[in-house]
């Protein structure tokens, strides 16, 4: 449930209601508004007396949240959440672009591209140095040292960079060098490494496993959430169907649905949806439309030669000519997909 306190509750009356739900074994998660200030109650909330709450001193109203996911909810939080990372929004009227190679190949391959994608418009600049890969005799990633070359390129392009992290332990790393962190399909429901990300309070990109529910991805989002960490965005890379002409089946049905469910940001990854790169322009367009606030798209110098994940890199004309046709479609959906912000060295010369 989530309890709502009068404009005018005092500090005495918003603690004891707070007391009451800790003391029935509950957490209260505390959201000072910029009026009222919202508690929501997690646990299974059973001891937890709805009415008794209701007439005590200084509550406005006691919301049951039937669904299984809480803070998640736009139950809870029925305005959008929208967040800084660097100089961009995320959730808001913004449509963010983050776009770079599947994995960091060595330091001139991602400074050649951070330098391609941000003259064509990314605003965030995406790199795998941990893969998860389906084989394990399939390049692994760099690790460490392709944190270094994002971390080098991040500065010089003026990019905050997305990496995903893959294990628990790696949540220090991995946050020391990155701006968001991105959980890979592959680990959504890693249970283990949700606590881990949601306690380090950094902005986590949550993908949507290949197999789930729309219900189990808020879920897991909820897992995050659940350390009070709001900077959570939700992304849709496509599900396992019958079909095989492509990779995955972009479900662009879940844009909406999760826009409507949860307040949360939603960013779609056509690269990954689709697996080709001949059809990700189409998916990135129809994501707009559908009410995304960002694209996640891979994209090499020279894709026949990616370590990972070429057949769907799009080449970096490919992907300017793209940008130029989601700035129309967003256009016309009231979002706005604003200029990056100039690199730190003018010269904005590759290596
Ligand atoms: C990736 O972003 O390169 C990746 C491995 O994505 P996913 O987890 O969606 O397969
Ligand atoms: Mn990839």
């Amino acid at each position: 449930m989530i309890i709502i306190m009068n404009v005018n509750a005092t500090v005495r009356e918003k603690s004891a209601v707070i007391s009451k739900v800790e003391d029935s074994g509950c957490k209260a998660n505390i959201f000072e508004g910029v009026e009222h200030m919202v508690i929501g109650v997690i646990g299974d909330g059973r001891p937890l007396n709805r009415d008794q709450v209701r007439l005590m001193p200084g509550v406005e109203r006691v919301v049951p949240v039937l669904k299984p996911f809480k803070v998640a909810s736009r139950e809870f939080k029925p305005a959008d959440t929208v967040f800084p990372i660097g100089d961009y929004m995320v959730g808001g009227d913004e449509f963010i672009i983050m776009a770079g190679p599947c994995s960091v190949e060595s330091r001139s391959q991602i400074m050649e591209t951070a330098h391609a994608v941000k003259e064509a418009g990314a605003h965030i600049l995406r790199g795998g140095a941990f893969k998860p890969r389906s084989s394990p005799y399939s390049f692994q990633g760099l690790g460490e040292e392709g944190l270094i070359y994002l971390k080098e390129a991040s500065e010089k392009y003026n990019m905050p960079f997305i990496t995903e992290v893959m294990e628990p332990a790696l949540v220090p790393l991995v946050s020391q060098y990155a701006d968001i962190l991105q959980i890979g399909a592959r680990n959504m429901q890693n249970y283990a490494l949700l606590h881990a990300v949601g306690r380090s309070q950094h902005p986590v990109l949550l993908k949507r496993g290949m197999s789930s529910l729309i219900e189990e991805w808020l879920m897991c989002a909820e897992y995050i959430l659940s350390h009070g960490n709001t900077r959570v965005m939700l992304c849709e890379r496509g599900i396992r169907t019958f079909e095989t002409y492509t990779r995955n089946t972009f479900d662009i049905n879940a844009i909406p649905v999760a826009k409507h469910l949860s307040h949360l940001p939603v960013i779609a990854d056509p690269s990954h949806a689709t697996g080709k790169w001949e059809y990700v322009a189409a998916g990135a367009k129809a994501s707009i439309a559908a009410g995304a606030d960002g694209v996640i798209l891979e994209v090499h110098p020279r894709p026949d030669e990616a370590w990972s994940d070429g057949r769907q890199s799009l080449k970096p004309e490919k992907f300017a000519e793209l940008v130029h046709q989601m700035k129309a479609i967003a256009t016309a959906v009231d979002k706005n997909i604003v200029d990056p912000i100039p690199a730190m060295d003018p010269m904005m010369l590759p290596v």
